[in-house]
Protein backbone atom coordinates (compact mmCIF):
# COMPACT_ATOMS: atom_id res chain seq x y z
CA UNK A 1 0.00 0.00 0.00
CA UNK A 2 1.31 3.02 -0.90
CA UNK A 3 -0.17 6.82 0.09
CA UNK A 4 -0.99 9.36 -2.55
CA UNK A 5 -2.92 13.17 -2.55
CA UNK A 6 -5.23 13.75 -4.97
CA UNK A 7 -6.22 17.44 -6.02
CA UNK A 8 -10.26 18.07 -6.64
CA UNK A 9 -11.56 21.04 -8.23
CA UNK A 10 -14.82 22.09 -9.38
CA UNK A 11 -16.21 25.28 -10.70
CA UNK A 12 -19.73 24.34 -12.28
CA UNK A 13 -23.43 22.45 -11.59
CA UNK A 14 -22.74 22.85 -7.46
CA UNK A 15 -19.51 22.52 -7.47
CA UNK A 16 -19.48 21.52 -3.26
CA UNK A 17 -21.39 18.82 -4.46
CA UNK A 18 -19.04 17.76 -7.58
CA UNK A 19 -16.25 17.56 -4.65
CA UNK A 20 -18.47 15.35 -1.44
CA UNK A 21 -19.56 13.18 -4.60
CA UNK A 22 -15.92 12.87 -5.98
CA UNK A 23 -14.39 11.93 -1.93
CA UNK A 24 -17.00 8.73 -1.46
CA UNK A 25 -16.09 7.99 -5.55
CA UNK A 26 -12.38 8.02 -4.69
CA UNK A 27 -13.05 5.71 -1.49
CA UNK A 28 -15.06 3.59 -3.70
CA UNK A 29 -11.65 2.77 -5.65
CA UNK A 30 -10.69 -0.96 -6.16
CA UNK A 31 -7.60 -1.65 -3.72
CA UNK A 32 -8.31 2.39 -2.00
CA UNK A 33 -9.29 3.53 0.72
CA UNK A 34 -10.02 7.25 1.70
CA UNK A 35 -7.92 8.09 4.48
CA UNK A 36 -8.58 11.63 5.30
CA UNK A 37 -10.03 14.61 3.01
CA UNK A 38 -8.91 18.43 3.59
CA UNK A 39 -11.02 21.56 4.49
CA UNK A 40 -13.22 22.45 1.36
CA UNK A 41 -11.78 26.04 0.14
CA UNK A 42 -12.89 28.53 -2.58
CA UNK A 43 -10.22 29.96 -4.63
CA UNK A 44 -10.28 32.74 -7.55
CA UNK A 45 -10.08 31.19 -11.34
CA UNK A 46 -6.99 31.63 -13.00
CA UNK A 47 -6.95 32.41 -16.66
CA UNK A 48 -10.46 33.38 -18.35
CA UNK A 49 -13.79 35.46 -16.36
CA UNK A 50 -15.16 32.35 -14.82
CA UNK A 51 -17.00 31.11 -11.34
CA UNK A 52 -14.92 30.95 -8.41
CA UNK A 53 -13.27 26.82 -7.62
CA UNK A 54 -14.05 24.61 -4.88
CA UNK A 55 -10.94 22.86 -4.18
CA UNK A 56 -9.76 20.10 -1.23
CA UNK A 57 -7.00 17.52 -1.46
CA UNK A 58 -7.80 13.62 -0.68
CA UNK A 59 -5.24 11.39 1.17
CA UNK A 60 -5.69 7.93 -0.58
CA UNK A 61 -3.82 4.54 0.31
CA UNK A 62 -3.98 2.44 -2.56
CA UNK A 63 -2.70 -0.39 -4.25
CA UNK A 64 -3.18 0.65 -8.02
CA UNK A 65 -0.13 1.66 -9.88
CA UNK A 66 0.40 5.33 -10.58
CA UNK A 67 -1.00 5.18 -14.30
CA UNK A 68 -3.84 2.97 -12.72
CA UNK A 69 -4.76 5.68 -10.65
CA UNK A 70 -4.81 8.04 -13.35
CA UNK A 71 -7.21 5.77 -15.32
CA UNK A 72 -9.67 5.75 -12.20
CA UNK A 73 -9.62 9.34 -11.73
CA UNK A 74 -9.96 10.09 -15.07
CA UNK A 75 -13.09 7.42 -15.09
CA UNK A 76 -14.04 9.35 -11.86
CA UNK A 77 -14.62 12.97 -14.33
CA UNK A 78 -15.85 11.20 -17.07
CA UNK A 79 -18.73 10.22 -15.03
CA UNK A 80 -19.11 14.00 -13.73
CA UNK A 81 -19.92 14.29 -17.22
CA UNK A 82 -16.91 16.97 -17.25
CA UNK A 83 -17.13 19.84 -19.19
CA UNK A 84 -13.84 21.34 -20.63
CA UNK A 85 -14.26 23.86 -23.36
CA UNK A 86 -11.11 26.11 -22.92
CA UNK A 87 -7.64 25.40 -21.62
CA UNK A 88 -7.52 26.56 -17.88
CA UNK A 89 -11.69 27.06 -18.66
CA UNK A 90 -14.57 25.54 -16.22
CA UNK A 91 -14.93 21.96 -15.63
CA UNK A 92 -17.28 20.40 -13.59
CA UNK A 93 -14.42 18.07 -12.06
CA UNK A 94 -11.07 18.20 -12.34
CA UNK A 95 -8.67 15.36 -10.52
CA UNK A 96 -4.92 15.77 -10.58
CA UNK A 97 -2.58 13.06 -8.67
CA UNK A 98 -0.24 15.53 -6.75
CA UNK A 99 1.90 13.07 -5.01
CA UNK A 100 3.09 9.15 -4.83
CA UNK A 101 4.93 7.38 -2.51
CA UNK A 102 7.38 9.87 -2.63
CA UNK A 103 8.09 9.16 -6.61
CA UNK A 104 9.04 11.38 -9.00
CA UNK A 105 7.11 10.19 -12.22
CA UNK A 106 7.83 11.34 -15.48
CA UNK A 107 5.61 9.91 -18.09
CA UNK A 108 3.76 11.18 -21.11
CA UNK A 109 0.79 10.96 -19.26
CA UNK A 110 1.58 11.60 -15.84
CA UNK A 111 4.04 13.52 -14.20
CA UNK A 112 4.02 13.47 -10.45
CA UNK A 113 4.49 15.61 -8.12
CA UNK A 114 2.27 17.13 -10.26
CA UNK A 115 3.54 20.07 -12.10
CA UNK A 116 1.74 23.19 -10.37
CA UNK A 117 2.30 21.75 -6.94
CA UNK A 118 4.55 24.02 -5.36
CA UNK A 119 3.08 27.50 -6.42
CA UNK A 120 -0.72 26.79 -5.86
CA UNK A 121 -2.29 28.00 -2.76
CA UNK A 122 -5.54 26.03 -3.64
CA UNK A 123 -3.30 22.38 -3.18
CA UNK A 124 -0.63 23.36 -0.58
CA UNK A 125 -3.18 24.71 2.03
CA UNK A 126 -5.45 21.90 1.80
CA UNK A 127 -2.16 19.44 1.85
CA UNK A 128 -1.34 21.42 5.13
CA UNK A 129 -4.60 20.65 6.78
CA UNK A 130 -3.46 16.64 5.87
CA UNK A 131 0.06 16.40 7.17
CA UNK A 132 1.28 20.10 8.07
CA UNK A 133 5.14 17.98 7.83
CA UNK A 134 4.80 16.63 4.32
CA UNK A 135 8.00 16.38 2.58
CA UNK A 136 8.07 16.50 -1.29
CA UNK A 137 10.59 13.81 -3.53
CA UNK A 138 12.92 16.34 -3.57
CA UNK A 139 13.35 17.27 0.07
CA UNK A 140 11.62 20.37 -0.03
CA UNK A 141 9.30 20.70 2.83
CA UNK A 142 5.40 22.17 2.72
CA UNK A 143 6.32 24.67 5.19
CA UNK A 144 8.68 26.52 3.58
CA UNK A 145 6.42 26.03 -0.20
CA UNK A 146 3.50 27.85 2.37
CA UNK A 147 5.64 30.76 3.19
CA UNK A 148 6.57 31.08 -0.47
CA UNK A 149 2.74 30.97 -1.45
CA UNK A 150 0.32 34.04 0.31
CA UNK A 151 -3.33 32.97 0.94
CA UNK A 152 -4.42 35.71 -0.88
CA UNK A 153 -7.97 35.01 -3.33
CA UNK A 154 -8.37 31.42 -1.11
CA UNK A 155 -11.29 31.42 1.70
CA UNK A 156 -11.77 28.90 3.77
CA UNK A 157 -15.56 27.42 3.97
CA UNK A 158 -16.97 28.01 7.55
CA UNK A 159 -17.82 25.19 9.36
CA UNK A 160 -21.20 24.83 8.08
CA UNK A 161 -20.48 24.57 4.70
CA UNK A 162 -17.70 21.87 5.30
CA UNK A 163 -18.62 18.35 4.82
CA UNK A 164 -20.11 16.67 8.32
P1 LIG B 1 -5.98 18.74 -16.83
O1 LIG B 1 -7.32 18.14 -16.98
O2 LIG B 1 -5.85 20.09 -17.41
O3 LIG B 1 -5.54 18.66 -15.39
O4 LIG B 1 -4.97 17.84 -17.66
C1 LIG B 1 -5.22 16.48 -17.87
C2 LIG B 1 -4.02 15.87 -18.60
O5 LIG B 1 -2.85 16.00 -17.80
C3 LIG B 1 -4.23 14.39 -18.86
O6 LIG B 1 -4.03 14.16 -20.21
C4 LIG B 1 -3.18 13.69 -18.02
O7 LIG B 1 -2.63 12.59 -18.72
C5 LIG B 1 -2.15 14.78 -17.80
N1 LIG B 1 -1.42 14.68 -16.53
C6 LIG B 1 -0.07 14.75 -16.38
N2 LIG B 1 0.28 14.65 -15.10
C7 LIG B 1 -0.87 14.54 -14.38
C8 LIG B 1 -1.14 14.40 -12.98
N3 LIG B 1 -0.16 14.37 -12.06
N4 LIG B 1 -2.45 14.31 -12.61
C9 LIG B 1 -3.45 14.37 -13.53
N5 LIG B 1 -3.25 14.49 -14.87
C10 LIG B 1 -1.97 14.56 -15.30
Amino acid sequence: MVVAYIGLGSNLEDPLDQVQRAFDELDSLASTRLLKRSSLYQSRAIGPEQPDYINAVAQLETNLAPLELLDALQTIEQTHRRVRLQHWGPRTLDLDLLLYNNETIQHPRLSVPHPYLTQRGFVLYPLADLDPNLHFPDGKSLQALLKQCPFEGLVRLPENRQPA
